[in-house]
């Protein structure tokens, strides 16, 4: 229930545009880099330090004009040429809305392109994030266009679909990041049960660290961690040939463990004002990660609309379920 709250959330337009003037609240901090270029140039280097690199994301939520999709776009090239003029260990990741999806294919085709032509100039690699199973079909429609001229492009497959076998081997010859699936999404066309979610994941993880170009393999969970590192070393597969990715702000002792057990490992580094979405759907995600915003409301006493309503929700939640549970 928490998750489709919080997933709701994650939507709503007037609490996206609210948090934007608030700067990063309610424990968002904690896990999103900074507001600016300058900022997640300083996080980057920090992440180097330790072996880690980062893969970037200029956070953008409900863009429906193209002035919206065209500053996007710009500031993402700018992202580029600090990557390119700090010489940090660092790649672009996008979501395909960000740029003008919802607005007009070709037009987001155009700017997509524009991103991986100057990102190619460096040499830097560029990940097409996959948003909802909406938006499926046209993301990868763009991916195909485009790696058809470019070859440092990439994209996102989510194990809860049930065709993301299909598509692992459909795109056996690109860099792929795999994952288990952020949203929510119809029982038609995804697993629901994390048993069966968990269990495609682990599929398509070996069918791509066996056949696939390189494979990222982004996700919290120690139980796939450790299965991958078995099988990687059962099958003789080379550290060259994958990557663990995590999200920043989660889990850091065990991404600098990875990195210093000589595991190649890439942080995803959102940044950025509209931090609200992002942050709402890793509430959504995992509710431990509600001690974000419970440090925040009640220690910082933060009086933004969204703080006060999330914990004003979150209480309500809690001693609902506390009364079901002294009930049973
Ligand atoms: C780098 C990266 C990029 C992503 N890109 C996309 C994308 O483009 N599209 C998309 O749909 N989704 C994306 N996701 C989100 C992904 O689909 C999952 O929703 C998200 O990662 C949660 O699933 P999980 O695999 O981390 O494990 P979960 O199923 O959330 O957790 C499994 C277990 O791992 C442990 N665990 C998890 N998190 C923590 C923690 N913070 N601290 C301690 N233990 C923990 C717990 O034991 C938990 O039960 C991305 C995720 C990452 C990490």
């Amino acid at each position: 229930m928490l998750r489709d709250f919080f997933i709701g959330l994650s939507k709503n337009q007037l609490l996206n545009t609210a948090a934007k003037n608030y700067g990063l609240k309610m424990g968002a901090q904690n896990v999103v880099a900074g507001t600016t270029i300058e900022e997640t140039i300083e996080s980057i280097k920090e992440l180097n330090k330790h072996g880690i690199s980062a893969t970037v994301d200029n956070l953008g939520e409900f863009v429906f004009k193209e002035e919206e999709a065209t500053e996007a776009k710009e500031q993402i090239v700018k992202v580029i040429q600090a990557i390119h003029d700090h010489q940090v260990d660092a790649h672009i990741s996008l979501k395909p809305t960000q740029v003008g999806l919802d607005i007009d294919f070709d037009f987001c085709v155009g700017n997509v392109r524009e991103i991986v032509a100057k990102a190619n100039e460096y040499g830097i690699f560029v990940n097409v994030d996959m948003e909802d199973s909406g938006h499926l079909g046209a993301t990868l429609e763009l991916v195909d266009i485009l790696s058809a001229d470019f070859d440092n492009i990439g994209t996102v497959i989510q194990a809860y679909l049930h065709d993301a076998q299909e598509q692992v081997e459909k795109y056996r010859n690109m860099r792929i990041r795999l994952v288990k699936g952020a949203y929510k999404e119809p029982a038609e066309i995804a697993y629901q049960d994390k048993k069966d979610i968990d269990a495609n994941y682990v599929r398509i993880i070996e069918w791509h660290l066996l056949n696939g170009k390189f494979t990222s393999v982004a996700t919290h969970d120690h139980n796939i961690i450790n299965h991958v590192k078995r099988f990687v070393k059962e099958h003789n597969i080379p550290n060259d040939k994958f990557e663990f990715q995590m999200l920043y702000g989660f889990r850091r002792e065990l991404q600098l463990q990875l990195a210093k057990e000589g595991y190649n490992f890439c942080t995803y580094v959102p940044f950025g004002k509209d931090w609200y979405g992002y942050f709402m759907r890793r509430l959504a995600e995992r509710p431990q990660n509600l001690n974000l915003v419970f440090k925040q409301v009640f220690n910082k006493k933060t009086n933004t609309i969204i703080g006060v309503a999330a914990g004003a929700f979150l209480a309500g939640r809690l001693s609902k379920g506390k009364n079901k549970k002294n009930n049973r």
